[in-house]
Order: structure tokens, then C-alpha cells, then sequence
């Protein structure tokens, strides 16, 4: 299978190169050239597998030319074998066909960690056949650095900097990242804010020279591979409630598009889904998009769910190239005229986005009042990420008869703030992060200065 440009002017390319490329030439995304079906007697002959097999059934067409089926059974077996739930996607229900499906049974609790771990493991696979280096550079402002760290750790080929705003993250999201003490694991806390360490990471992929002929790689979810391996879970659950049967519906809390563009992509190969509700919190231009055809950004504002604390959803783009006609001109110029101004999509090309997606914008209030109202009512502990999800859900809920299932992003204890906003205690860590506050950590502090950052990742980089 080949991987083309959204913006239509990047060479066509391989799996593998895809998956160590990130970013095409052109600026645009990498999507698969022509996407597989599944025949719903295919789709139904999967009911009851356990994830680790549905997983290797879905993701073996994209990477069939480029790993061997042995190589990709060992990886997803091992990828989801580190996760804390025999079930590992397993599903709660709230009321009459609602369900709520739990993906933070993994290293760092949020659903990152289902295409960071497999991540790790298929970028040090082709790493080591083509006897090569890699080395990631990310910034984060809490979930996707610690899902890549531990999704990178235990790699023979990469070394790992994952930039985060010096005491500007929480405690626990900090020490998520800088307790994994690894010699390819480095930390870096940058005197400045999240988008500074934006651009520091962004100036480093446009000018890589500073790292003498070692190549950089992406593991934010620009990256194919992380939204391949998030369309496993839209079949399992789909199945958990008898699928491919009866219709679906999913609701998603969306920060950069790349999870809900999973959901809509199992659809196209074949899942019967009725609806996907986008669901956001006030950084809302995913929903004005939707709703009323208005592309323009705000100011960015800081939530109670900060993971969807974003402007420019990367992953929309991917979307509009397929509402266009994959006419890659087209995304190339109404991107670039996104940049400087407000846009509005084609009448027929927002009819087409209206088709596919729902959507409901979430304020910080009603995101508490979510949560005590579940707990009150069911005793279940919803993170925020989630409880707009659910909001979303029953706002946008058009046939009841349908299942309707909210993706559970993050487990509660990650984000404890707006639990005790509502009136609940604040969840005690699980198990496996019990002693997370007393262990050692290790970062640097670094000023926010582009030549200091890219000498200290020279300096660190492994070169054999
Ligand atoms: C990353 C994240 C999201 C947003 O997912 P996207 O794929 O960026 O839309 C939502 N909730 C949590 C907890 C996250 O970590």
C-alpha cells in the first residue's frame, strides 16, 4: 500500500517511510492511497477475538508490503499485553444503551498510549532492518509526552526529547514523563510556554542540519501510524454491542481531530456507524466548523480539559482532502489561506462534513456538573476529556434504539481539579502509579533559546 500527500506535491510513499517521515514534504498529512474494506461477514466472523487479534486483522492491510505478518502479530501482542485490563478497551454502561469505552487502561492512563506503544515498537522494528537512527523531538503540555516516552523507552534505535513548559504542567503529568529514567529518554523543561516549545520543535524539523546527518521523527498524531492503530478499538467496541448487526454511534472528545478521524475511517472500511459526535470544549472551532461553516480561529483559552485545548486540529485536514474529492491543489490552497485569514468550506463540501459528524461545544461549568450528575446518579468517575464526550453524546443523540458509545480519553486521576471542582473526592492513583510521587526524576531546564535546546539534543543523541 502507498501513503500520499493531502496537499498532493510529496512523493508516494511506503508504510515505513511513512511512519519515519511524519510530515510530508509538501506540508500535508499522509493518508493510504486507497483505504481496505472489510465485508460485514468478515467484520462479523471477528465478534469475540481478543484485542490483541481484532488489532492484527484491522491494521494488517496498511503495513502488508513493508512488515511481515509475523513481525506484526509479535508487536501488537506485545504492544497490548502491557495493558492493566484483560479486556483492554473495555466498555461501561451507564443507562440503556450508553456505554462508555475505557481507554485508559495503559502505561500513562489515556488512550494515547493505544498507538504510542505500538508506535515505539514499529519504528524500532524498521529501524533495525534498515540498521538506522532516529531521533524524536515532541512538545507536550501533558498526555502525548508521557505516551511517547514510555511507547519509546525500551528502543535500540531512538533517542527521545520531549520538551515540556518548565513549571507549567502538573505535578503528576510531569513526573509521568520524568521518572522513566532511560538512557535515550531525555526531559527537557523550557523557561517558556506550550507554544514555545511548539516552535522550538517546528524550527528543529524545518532545519535538521544542527543534528549532523541524523534524521528527525514525529510521534504526535500527524504521525499515520497513530491513527491506524486507533480504528482497532471503533471495531471491537462496535462488536462488544452487536455490530457489524446493528448501527453504532460513537462520541469522541476532540482536540486534533486524530482519534475522531479514526472513528470515520473504520466507517469507510466498512464498520456500519450511524453517527460520530466531535465533541469539544470552548476552543470550539472544530464545532462552529461543523455547525455553521466558520473556520476562523479564536484565542486559544485554558479549560478543565486541557488535552483539548487546541486551535488548529492537524487532523482536519485529512478529513477535508477526502469532502474534496482527494484534490490535493484545493487543501494546499485553502490551508495556506487558513493560516492568515478565516475560511468557509465549499456549500457542497460542508454539506458533505455535515453528513459524516455532529458536534457540541462544552463549557467548564457543565463539564463539573457532568461529573457530579454521573457520579450521583450511576457512581462512576468520568475525567473531564470524558464527561464532554458523554454531554456531547446525549445532546447530539438522535435514534435511542442506536448504542451510543463515548470514548473514555483519560482515567480521572490524571486530571483531579475539576473532580473537586464538582464535589468528589479526588481519585487515588491506581496500582501501577502508586509510588509515582516519591520516585526519582531527571530533567533539564533549558532557556528558551533555539541553539541552546539543539545543543544539548547534539550532545545527547547516540549516533550508533
Ligand atoms: C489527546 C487527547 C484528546 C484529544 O484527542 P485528539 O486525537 O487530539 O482529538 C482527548 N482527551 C485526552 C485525555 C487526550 O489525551
Amino acid at each position: 500500500m502507498k501513503y500520499i500527500s493531502t496537499r498532493g506535491q510529496a512523493p508516494a510513499l511506503s508504510f515505513s517511510d511513512v511512519l519515519l517521515a511524519g510530515l510530508a514534504e509538501d506540508g500535508g498529512l499522509y493518508v493510504p492511497e486507497t483505504l481496505p474494506t472489510f465485508s460485514q461477514e468478515e467484520i462479523a466472523s471477528w465478534a469475540g477475538l481478543p484485542y490483541n487479534d481484532l488489532a492484527f486483522n484491522v491494521i494488517k492491510p496498511f503495513v502488508a508490503d513493508c512488515i511481515s505478518e509475523a513481525d506484526l502479530k509479535r508487536m501488537v501482542d506485545d504492544t497490548y499485553a502491557v495493558f492493566d485490563h484483560s479486556g483492554v478497551a473495555p466498555l461501561v454502561q451507564l443507562r440503556p444503551n450508553e456505554w462508555i469505552l475505557e481507554l485508559f487502561h495503559g502505561p500513562t492512563l489515556a488512550f494515547k498510549d493505544f498507538a504510542l506503544q505500538l508506535l515505539g515498537r514499529l519504528m524500532d522494528h524498521v529501524l533495525a532492518e534498515r540498521n538506522e537512527r532516529l531521533v524524536i523531538m515532541g512538545a507536550t503540555s501533558g498526555d502525548t509526552g508521557s505516551a511517547a516516552i514510555e511507547g519509546c523507552r525500551h528502543s535500540d534505535h531512538l533517542d527521545i526529547f520531549i520538551m515540556h513548559p518548565y513549571k507549567r504542567v502538573s505535578e503528576v503529568q510531569r513526573r509521568q514523563m520524568t521518572t522513566i529514567l532511560a538512557d535515550n529518554v531525555f526531559n527537557i523543561a523550557l523557561e517558556g510556554n506550550f507554544d514555545d516549545c511548539q516552535e522550538m520543535v517546528k524550527d528543529s524539523f524545518t532545519d535538521q542540519s544542527f543534528l549532523n546527518g541524523l534524521k528527525l521523527g514525529a510521534v504526535n498524531s500527524i504521525n499515520w501510524a497513530r491513527i491506524m492503530a486507533q480504528i482497532v478499538y471503533y471495531f471491537s467496541s462496535a462488536l462488544a454491542v452487536g455490530g457489524p448487526h446493528r448501527p453504532v454511534s460513537f462520541s469522541v472528545p476532540t482536540g486534533n481531530f486524530g482519534d475522531i478521524f479514526a472513528g470515520y475511517l473504520a466507517k469507510q472500511m466498512g464498520l456500519p456507524i450511524e453517527q460520530l459526535v466531535v465533541a469539544t470544549n470552548r476552543n470550539d472551532i472544530l464545532h462552529r466548523v461543523i455547525s455553521g461553516n466558520d473556520m476562523s480561529k479564536g484565542t486559544l483559552e485554558h479549560t478543565l480539559s486541557p488535552s483539548m485545548d487546541i486551535m488548529v486540529s492537524s487532523n482536519f485536514e485529512r478529513l477535508l482532502f477526502d469532502v474534496y474529492g482527494r484534490d490535493g491543489a484545493a487543501i494546499a490552497d485553502l490551508m495556506k489561506r487558513f493560516k492568515t485569514e478565516s475560511v468557509k468550506l465549499d456549500e457542497q463540501q460542508w454539506a458533505n462534513v455535515r453528513e459524516l459528524f455532529d458536534s457540541y461545544a462544552v463549557d467548564d461549568n457543565t463539564t463539573c456538573k457532568v461529573i457530579a450528575d454521573c457520579h450521583a446518579e450511576t457512581g462512576y468517575l468520568l475525567d473531564p476529556h470524558t464527561a464532554i464526550g458523554l454531554k456531547a453524546a446525549r445532546e447530539c443523540w438522535r435514534n435511542k434504539a442506536t448504542p451510543m458509545i463515548t470514548l473514555a480519553t483519560a482515567h480521572p486521576v490524571k486530571f483531579p481539579d475539576p473532580v473537586v471542582k464538582a464535589g468528589l473526592n479526588a481519585p487515588e492513583l491506581p496500582e501501577r502509579l502508586s509510588d509515582l510521587m516519591t520516585r526519582e526524576e531527571e530533567f533539564t531546564v533549558l532557556p528558551k533559546q533555539l541553539t541552546e535546546v539543539q545543543n544539548f539534543v547534539a550532545s545527547k543523541v547516540h549516533r550508533t
